[in-house]
């Protein structure tokens, strides 16, 4: 009996062992509790906050069905904690669908850009943009306006009602926030000071081969980058510029298409030293697919002349940012 309690005693220390060091990356998809699409992520304080959309489609429904945004936090990227939801009907405006969106800090205030659809009322039907509030990162959060910044009527120049969806706020470093957005052409336009009016007319960006959707600005010593999701299914493309405004230059592929998934959206992040393409797949078996989605987060690399290698996917994911 004793030698069989030993060897059952070593057993579990060398699980453990083993249980801890398959654990040192972050195994991909990051998020397997629930489905989760359209990562955006800050960083706050040190502390990383993802924000995606609940994918809560059945097994046998081949659409989206998004009622609510989770929250998540991590100081490693790899360990993440859930911290709460944000459920669209806090836009008593909107029918439903809580679509891609984008966090942003200004002033101390945290402004949440949605997609949404619009109830059909005043010629205002389809898809829109939202903006809620909080002061603090995980809530709670306000609709700022108690009503659309965006109504798909604002934008004519295309014949569907799902052209304004994804927004993507990015502060300029002379302080003037812009927001990107678009399904089939990426509309732009300035933002005022309180984030939730416009400060310009809605322009468009041309030149970006096979514009898809999701939009996001970054940038990097002197570059701003345009990452954008190309063709269907999507892959991840880019182009690159010297000023916020313009001109883009189409770079190329960043991002593959994603596992099991017909859509792709990113989130790029530095932290702690290191760069993050936050992006989601159809990976988590059985039911993972287009419609039920899954976080993963994987390295960016930059090369010499500033231009972006390709994203590796892994199923390893990264390894704990210290
Ligand atoms: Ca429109």
């Amino acid at each position: 009996m004793k030698a069989k309690q030993k060897i059952k005693n070593t057993f579990l220390i060398l699980t453990a062992i083993l249980g801890f060091s398959l654990h040192t990356s972050s195994q991909n998809p990051v998020i397997t509790e629930k489905y989760t699409a359209d990562p955006a992520a800050i960083v706050h304080n040190d502390t990383v906050y993802l924000y995606a959309g609940h994918d809560e489609a059945a097994h046998d429904f081949h659409f989206y069905n998004l009622n609510e945004w989770l929250i998540y936090s991590s100081t490693d990227m790899v360990n993440w904690r859930e911290e709460g939801n944000f459920p669209v009907t806090e836009f008593e405006w909107a029918r439903g669908d809580a679509w891609a969106a984008e966090v942003i800090e200004k002033d101390g205030k945290f402004y949440w850009y949605v997609t949404v659809h619009h109830k059909d009322v005043d010629g205002k039907a389809g898809k829109a943009i939202g903006v809620a509030v909080a002061d603090s990162p995980v809530g709670p959060f306000k609709d700022a306006i108690g009503a659309a910044l965006i109504t798909n009527n604002m934008t004519t120049d295309i014949d569907i009602d799902w052209d304004d969806i994804d927004p993507t706020v990015y502060i300029d470093d002379d302080g003037t926030p812009w927001l990107f957005w678009g399904n089939s052409k990426c509309y732009y336009a300035k933002l005022k000071d309180n984030m939730i009016e416009l400060d310009s007319p809605i322009m468009e960006i041309e030149g970006l081969s096979n514009f898809t959707e999701a939009p996001f600005i970054h940038k990097k010593g002197d570059y701003y980058y345009l990452t954008y999701a190309y063709e269907f299914p999507e892959k991840t493309a880019y182009a690159m510029s010297k000023s916020i405004e313009g001109p883009w230059e189409f770079k190329g592929i960043l991002n593959e298409i994603a596992g099991n998934c017909n859509t792709n959206h990113q989130a790029i992040l530095e932290y702690k030293g290191k760069d993050y393409f936050i992006y989601h797949n159809g990976g988590i078996p059985t039911q993972g697919g287009s419609f039920r989605r899954s976080v993963c987060i994987d390295y960016l690399h930059y090369n010499p002349d500033g231009t972006l290698k390709r994203v590796q996917m892994t199923s390893e994911g990264v390894k704990p940012a210290k």
